[in-house]
C-alpha cells in the first residue's frame, strides 16, 4: 500500500532552545512506526531514479521496500552490501543534492526521507544486533598500508580486510575517524558511532597505528621498506586557511578545525576534560559552509551569549545545507550577511575585541557562476566580538607529496590520482578521499576508498 502524504514523516528533534546548550545530538530518530510509514511513500520507481544519485549506489527501492515490510535486518543488509558506514552516512550526507535530489515524489511534494529511513535501519541494527558473529576472513599474506583514518581510510581498510589482505592504518592524530571525530560535532554525529565503526574494522583484523605522522615518522617510501606491498593514501585537506587580514594572531581568532578539534576530539565542553579553549560571550564565525554552521553552532553551546554567521554574499548563494542553516537558524546564531572581515582589533594585551567589517552587495556572477560580492565604499562597521573562528575553507597539506620521491600533485595540488581507480603514477601509491579532491563530502570519500581497494587487489594480484 502507498501512503500518497506529499511530506516526509517530520523527524523528532530536540527543542532548539534546550539543545543550543548541550552537546547531544539534535534529530533523535524514526521510531519503527514513522519508518514504516514513511517507507510506504516510496514508489519503487523501475528505473531507480535515486539509486543513480547515489555516489556508492545503494540499492534504495530495495531496502526502502523491506523497511515497509518490517524487515529492518534485511534492510540493513542490502545497504552494507554497497555503503560501508550506513549510520554515519544516514546523518550526514547532503541527500537533498544526490538520492533525494533525484527522487520522483520530490517533483509534486517532498522526496522520500531517504537518509532518515538509512539512518534508521543503521540505528536499529545496532541497537538489535547482539554478539554478532565476527568474520575473519583467511589471510592471503600482502600486507597493505592505509594512511589516514577518515572516511577514504576506513572504507578502503574495510574493504581490503575483507578480501584477505593484513592491513595497517597509520593515522597522525590520537585518535581514528578523521573529520568523522574531530570535525563533525556530537550534536550531528555522535562518536560512539565512529568508535563502533573503528571497533568492527579491528574485529576484523584492520591494525591501527595512532600518532603516526607519515611524512615525518616514517615515510611513505619506508613503509614499501618495512614490507607493505600497496599503500593507500587519504590523509585528507585539513591544512586551516586565513583570511590575510591585519589582527590574525590576536588571542581569541581560531581556525574553524582548531576549534572544532579541541570541542569535538579533545572534548573541551566536558568539565572532567582539561582541554584549554576560549570561552567567549560574542562570537564571530567568518564563512557560509557546513564547517561555518558547525563552529557557530559549537560556540553557542559552549556559552556565547551572542554568535555572528559572517558571509561575504547572499543567504541565496550561502553554501551550507539547508538543514544546517535551519538548524542553526533557531539555535539562535545570528547571519551577517553582505559583510566581509577587514581587520580584527585587539586590547593591549593582544584580546580580541572587535571584528572590523565592510558591508557588500552583490555583482555580476563571476567565475563560479555566483553573484560576486562588491564592497561598499565607506561602510565600515566594527562588530564586538572577543572570539573570531575562521572557517573559510581548507587546503591540501603537502607533506606526503613533499617526502615521497616521484609522486606528482595534480592541478590542486593535491595528490595526483585517477578519480576512478585511485591510482597515482607512482607503483603501489593509490590516494583518494579529500586528499585528491579537495574538501568534498563523507559519501565520495568512502566511494574513492572502495574504488581503490578494488585496484589495490587488482594491482597486487596482477604483480
Ligand atoms: P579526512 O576525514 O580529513 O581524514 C584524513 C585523516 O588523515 C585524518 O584523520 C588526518 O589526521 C589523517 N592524516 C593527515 N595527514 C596524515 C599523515 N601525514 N599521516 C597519517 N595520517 C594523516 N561531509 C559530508 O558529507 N557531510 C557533512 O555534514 C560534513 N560536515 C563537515 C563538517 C566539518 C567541520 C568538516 C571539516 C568537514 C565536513 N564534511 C562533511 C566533509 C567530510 O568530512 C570530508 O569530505 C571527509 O571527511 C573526507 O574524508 P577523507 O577520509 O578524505 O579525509
Ligand atoms: Fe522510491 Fe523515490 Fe526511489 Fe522512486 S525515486 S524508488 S519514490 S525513493
Amino acid at each position: 500500500m502507498i501512503n500518497l502524504v506529499k511530506e516526509k514523516n517530520p523527524m523528532p528533534e530536540q527543542d532548539p532552545m534546550v539543545r543550543n546548550k548541550n552537546f547531544e545530538e539534535v534529530a533523535t530518530g524514526y521510531t519503527e512506526d514513522m519508518a514504516v510509514n514513511e517507507a510506504m511513500r516510496c514508489l519503487q520507481c523501475r528505473k531507480k531514479p535515486c539509486t543513480t544519485g547515489c555516489p556508492v549506489k545503494v540499492q534504495i527501492p530495495e531496502f526502502i521496500a523491506k523497511v515497509a515490510e518490517g524487515e529492518f535486518e534485511e534492510a540493513y543488509q542490502i545497504i552494507s552490501t554497497t555503503s560501508s558506514l550506513p549510520a554515519i552516512c544516514g546523518r550526514v550526507c547532503p541527500q537533498e543534492n544526490q538520492c533525494e535530489g533525484k527522487c520522483v515524489q520530490g517533483v509534486k511534494g517532498e522526496p522520500v526521507a531517504i537518509g532518515r529511513l538509512k539512518r534508521f535501519v543503521a540505528d536499529w541494527h545496532r541497537t538489535h544486533s547482539v554478539d554478532e558473529e565476527v568474520e575473519q576472513s583467511e589471510g592471503n599474506g600482502h600486507k597493505v598500508a592505509v594512511v589516514g583514518s577518515g572516511p577514504a581510510g576506513l572504507a578502503c581498510a574495510g574493504d581490503l580486510i575483507a578480501k584477505g589482505y593484513d592491513v595497517t592504518v597509520f593515522e597522525s592524530l590520537h585518535k581514528e575517524g578523521g573529520v568523522l571525530a574531530y570535525g563533525i560535532p556530537e550534536f550531528r554525529l555522535p562518536k560512539a558511532i565512529v568508535a563502533d565503526e573503528i571497533s568492527a574494522l579491528e574485529a576484523k583484523g584492520v591494525k591501527f597505528v595512532n600518532n603516526a605522522v607519515i611524512g615525518m615518522s616514517m615515510t611513505v617510501d619506508e613503509l614499501f621498506q618495512d614490507g607493505y606491498e600497496a599503500v593507500f593514501v587519504g590523509t585528507g585537506a585539513g591544512l586551516p586557511q586565513f583570511m590575510s587580514i591585519p589582527g590574525e594572531n590576536l588571542l581569541g581568532v581560531y581556525s574553524a578545525n582548531e576549534y572544532l578539534t579541541r570541542i569535538n576530539l579533545m572534548k573541551a565542553y566536558k568539565p572532567e576534560y582539561d582541554t584549554p579553549i576560549q570561552r567567549s560571550k560574542r562570537v564571530a564565525v567568518i564563512g557560509g559552509g557546513n564547517v561555518a554552521m558547525d563552529a557557530a553552532r559549537c560556540a553557542k553551546r559552549m556559552g556565547a551569549e551572542e554568535v555572528y554567521i559572517v558571509y561575504r554574499r547572499s543567504m541565496d548563494e550561502i553554501p551550507a545545507r539547508k538543514e544546517e542553516i535551519h538548524h542553526a537558524m533557531e539555535e539562535g546564531i545570528q547571519f551577517q550577511i553582505l559583510t566581509n572581515p577587514v581587520a580584527i582589533h585587539g586590547t593591549e594585551d593582544a584580546r580580541v575585541i572587535g571584528l572590523e567589517c565592510v558591508e557588500m552587495e552583490l555583482g555580476e556572477p563571476d567565475a563560479s557562476g555566483r553573484r560576486r560580492p562588491i564592497e561598499k565604499k565607506n561602510s565600515n562597521f566594527i562588530l564586538e566580538v572577543d572570539a573570531v573562528i575562521m572557517a573559510i575553507g581548507t587546503r591540501l597539506n603537502k607533506l606526503i607529496l613533499d617526502t615521497t620521491e616521484n609522486l606528482n600533485a595534480n592541478a590542486k595540488g593535491g595528490i595526483g590520482a585517477d578519480e576512478k581507480t585511485g591510482a597515482t603514477n607512482h607503483q603501489g601509491i593509490f590516494a583518494g578521499g579529500d586528499a585528491v579532491t579537495g574538501a568534498a563530502t563523507v559519501i565520495l570519500a568512502m566511494g574513492a576508498g572502495k574504488n581503490a581497494a578494488d585496484s589495490i587487489d587488482k594491482y597486487l594480484k596482477s604483480s
